[in-house]
């Protein structure tokens, strides 16, 4: 089971752009994204918005999947910059395994 940790958004705050309060959760960035997997990249924005940390941590792996197509970005109604997110995600990923 996944824990929530509230400090979770500042954490990420050195490695990715503080936009993930934006989104709405309507869907449209996974709608157009060419990976057409399980919500990508709306569910990673959701595990930000709602401290799911772990959850992304152990969904890493979906985030190298990302082709930085950039058609997310270009489509989001609410300037989240999900593509920016997901690459804020990766360096998250990578300093955490580092430290670990
Ligand atoms: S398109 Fe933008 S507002 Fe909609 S779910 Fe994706 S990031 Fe959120
Ligand atoms: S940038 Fe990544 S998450 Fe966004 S639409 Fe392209 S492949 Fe999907």
């Amino acid at each position: 089971m996944s824990t929530i940790d509230l400090d979770f958004e500042e954490e990420l705050r050195p490695f990715c752009q503080d936009t993930a309060l934006e989104c709405f959760n309507c869907g449209t960035c996974s709608a157009v994204c060419p990976l057409v997997n399980d919500n990508f990249p709306r569910r990673m924005i959701r595990y930000i918005q709602v401290g799911a940390r772990q959850a992304i941590l152990e969904n890493a792996n979906e985030l190298y999947k990302c082709l930085h197509c950039g058609l997310c970005t270009h489509t989001c109604p609410r300037q989240a910059d999900p593509g920016e997110i997901i690459l804020g995600l990766k360096r998250f990923v990578v300093e955490n395994w580092r430290r670990s």
